[in-house]
């Protein structure tokens, strides 16, 4: 038989969740997402005339050394977010 809650519980629980925290991590890791969000030519640094390249993943915007080809993307940043939300990035 499901558990039936009152007004009450609910806004216990409500309350004991702290709704202007969760608001605040909620904007921060979407933050974190925005950072880390895939470049869409997937070109990391290689020229755009190296058209064979087109095809490759695309690769994170923040992660990675400058002159390098990025971090295929979902990085390790993104994947750690995912988790946290119980999802699969890609
Ligand atoms: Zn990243």
């Amino acid at each position: 038989m499901p558990q039936e809650f009152t007004a009450a519980d609910v806004a216990e629980h409500i309350a004991r969740q702290d709704p202007a925290a969760t608001l605040r991590r909620i904007a921060a890791h979407r933050r974190i997402l925005k950072r880390h969000s895939p470049q869409e030519e997937g070109m990391g640094a290689i020229p755009p005339d190296f058209i064979e390249y087109r095809e490759i993943s695309p690769v994170c915007e923040r992660c990675g050394q400058p002159g390098e080809y990025g971090v295929v993307w979902p990085c390790d940043d993104v994947r750690d977010l995912a988790e946290i939300y119980g999802v699969s990035p890609s």
